[in-house]
């Protein structure tokens, strides 16, 4: 692990200096393990199809010169576990260009409930099997100041996730109310739920809680880091309440604008 400069307790600029040196290193560690963990996963996807393939090779060099079905059978498993392994290639490539991506945020006054009331009507068009239920609390029209497509694929990536990790009680609740000087959407599932400590981390690129259990659901542990990298962008927060096995609700804040308020180009 990476070397910490040893500070003392003193509150000059030098032990200032040093302690964000160290919050630096503590950031660095935090990525070279997430990177090794997400090699790790995709290690271990393609272990199993080369596995495959190099039995039905074995097969077919000891009988498939001899036996006609042997021949087709192994040559047709093979290139199937090909194509598997060539779409999880695809997919790391496709994640290491989407690390390169910079966020372009654009300043923007926005309507908070015509883009919940869009966001919420495509999903329900989407996903006839899940009850959606929206809950308007605001008193007003609010404006904030987000790139509306930035909101937009904020909402679309939590109200994803409510589906996706949505158990037996296909139910996924949709709320906005004013708080003080921010506006707050929650999004609530009843499904698997997470402990306290994935809370946090669940926010940390290519984090995904327990392995076995999210991975035949597809997704690559980018969504909500990018959720939050969007949202701090303009201000505004995003954090997860969760019980195990009974749900989570996300919930985001952006401050409000005034109502005669401008925003700079
Ligand atoms: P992905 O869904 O592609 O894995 P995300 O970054 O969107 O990536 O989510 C990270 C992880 O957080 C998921 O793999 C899942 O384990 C957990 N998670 C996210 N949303 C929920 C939810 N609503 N309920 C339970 N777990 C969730």
């Amino acid at each position: 692990s990476l070397e910490r400069i040893d500070v003392g307790d003193g509150n000059d600029e030098l032990t200032e200096l040093a302690n964000a040196y160290n919050a630096m290193l503590d950031r660095m560690q935090r990525n070279i393990e997430q990177q090794k963990q997400f090699v790790e996963d995709v290690s271990h996807e393609l272990r199993t199809p080369v596995a495959v393939v190099e039995g039905h090779m074995k097969l077919l060099n000891r009988w498939g010169k001899d036996d006609p079905v042997i021949l087709e059978e192994s040559l047709d498993a093979s290139l199937q576990e090909i194509e598997r392994m060539k779409s999880l290639v695809q997919e790391m490539l496709d994640l290491s260009r989407a690390e390169q991506v910079e966020i372009h945020y654009k300043n923007e006054r926005t309507e908070i409930r015509a883009i919940i009331n869009q966001t919420y009507n495509n999903f329900k068009l989407v996903h006839p099997e899940v009850s959606f239920i929206l809950d308007d609390d605001l008193e007003d029209d609010i404006l904030v100041n987000i790139y509306r497509n930035h909101l937009e694929q904020i909402l679309i990536i939590l109200l994803d996730n409510a589906v996706k990790y949505s158990t037996d009680r296909q139910e996924v609740h949709l709320s906005v109310s004013d708080h003080g000087p921010n506006v707050q959407i929650a999004i609530q599932d009843f499904g698997e739920g997470m402990t306290q400590e994935d809370t946090i981390k669940i926010f940390n690129r290519f984090y995904r809680v327990d392995k076995a259990r999210s991975r035949h659901r597809g997704g690559n542990g980018l969504g909500l880091s990018i959720a939050k990298q969007l949202i701090e962008g303009y201000h505004g927060k995003i954090w997860a309440e969760s019980v195990m096995d009974h749900g989570s609700i996300f919930r985001i804040e952006l401050p409000k604008l005034k109502k005669n308020e401008t925003v700079e180009k």
